[in-house]
């Protein structure tokens, strides 16, 4: 397993079958070994540095009917709420004076927020912060419309990619959705020049070692800046209620997989890890994580934007407590910095 890794660490890649190997044959010793050698490599290019993201979740209506996701438009149950362009801003003061420098709005496929009004939230939030990043994770959209957002001055663009298989993604979503318009997505928004994030989740329902290995090739062939990765964790209201939730362990071995085969990857150590574990954030750090996303959402909706069950929005993923989560990261070695953020490769871009 040892030398497997090593050749990851030298070649930034395996075959299929080696992948396979290490994900269904791995060790707590061959998970220490590889979160040894990603944060070396992790400490060569970021540092010790934590970046921070404001996650503020602005609607929580989606279209979508994602087998999986508790927003889904099937959960009749959930209580709906969409911000204004004036709670947006709200948001974003308060990220900014905790330190923010990037604003990670995120959302359900809501029709209301047309392209006409996203652009010009867009607007809006980057005149007020010229030096802050805006990264959007709305879902699947026109080429056109990813090109209005990106003039309009957004900087990143998160879509998981969920799964690499298209019979599984067949498995997650339903009919009208599909793996190839996703990719698409994908790729019209590289081709913008969106510094982009992929990822999908660990343990959701049906997924093979297999799979694991196609999404780290896929991985491997987009090239994405930034890749979100965290466990499934099932919401009592969707189809996969019985289901049972990815584990902490799969999910850092994933990410100590991504950050040696991605080496200057920014790779969030995600909510849902948290969520599963009280110290799964750190977890996450450990194995190669070099991003945290606390909630910047207004107290009264968080805990209406609910993916899954239990999802954690006080203590150390509210971005009121910035203080304690940058001592949990001290305790563990890390900082938290004030800084946008951005992808190595897209910093040496601009300068
Ligand atoms: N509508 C946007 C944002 C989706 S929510 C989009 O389509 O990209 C962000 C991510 O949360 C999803 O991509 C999915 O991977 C994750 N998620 C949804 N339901 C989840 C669940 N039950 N457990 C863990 N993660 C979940």
């Amino acid at each position: 397993m040892k030398k497997l890794i090593d050749k990851l660490a030298k070649d930034q890649t395996l075959s299929k079958e080696e992948f396979i190997r290490i994900i269904s044959g791995y060790d707590k010793q061959t998970s220490d070994y590889l979160f040894e050698k990603a944060r070396a490599v992790r400490h060569r290019i970021y540092g010790h540095d934590i970046y921070i993201r404001g996650l503020i979740e602005f609607t929580n209506y989606c279209k979508n009917n994602c087998y999986y996701c508790g927003i889904r438009c099937g959960n009749k149950n959930a209580q709906r709420y969409r911000l204004s362009k004036d709670d947006i801003m709200f948001c974003c003061r308060q990220g900014y004076k905790l330190g923010m420098r990037t604003f990670v709005l995120q959302g359900g496929e809501d029709p209301y927020f047309s392209d006409d009004r996203i652009v010009d939230i867009i607007r809006t939030v980057k005149s007020c912060f010229p030096d802050c990043a805006v990264t959007l994770s709305i879902g699947e959209k026109t080429h056109e419309s990813y090109q209005a957002f990106f003039d309009a001055g957004a900087d990143r663009y998160l879509l998981r990619h969920e799964t690499a298989d298209s019979d599984h993604y067949s498995k997650l979503h339903p009919e009208e959705m599909s793996l190839s318009d996703r990719i698409k997505c994908l790729y019209d928004l590289k081709s913008i020049g969106y510094q982009v994030g992929c990822g999908f989740m660990v343990g959701s329902p049906y997924q093979t070692v297999e799979n694991l290995a196609d999404d780290l090739l896929f991985i491997r062939s987009l090239q994405p800046d930034m890749v979100g990765i965290g466990p499934f964790i099932p919401h009592h209201h969707t189809p996969f209620r019985e289901m049972k939730s990815g584990t902490v362990e799969l999910t850092v071995l994933m990410l100590g997989l991504i950050r040696l085969m991605l080496p200057d990857v920014l790779l969030p150590s995600t909510t849902a890890l948290g969520t599963i574990d009280p110290m799964g954030r750190e977890y996450g750090i450990l194995a190669g994580a070099n991003v945290i996303m606390p909630n910047l959402s207004p107290e009264e909706v968080r805990n209406k934007y609910m993916l899954y069950d239990n999802k954690l929005s006080t203590g150390g993923e509210a971005a009121e407590n910035i203080a304690d989560i940058n001592k949990r990261m001290n305790a563990i070695g890390y900082n938290i910095v004030v800084d946008r953020g951005d992808h190595i490769k897209s910093k040496k871009k601009e300068e």
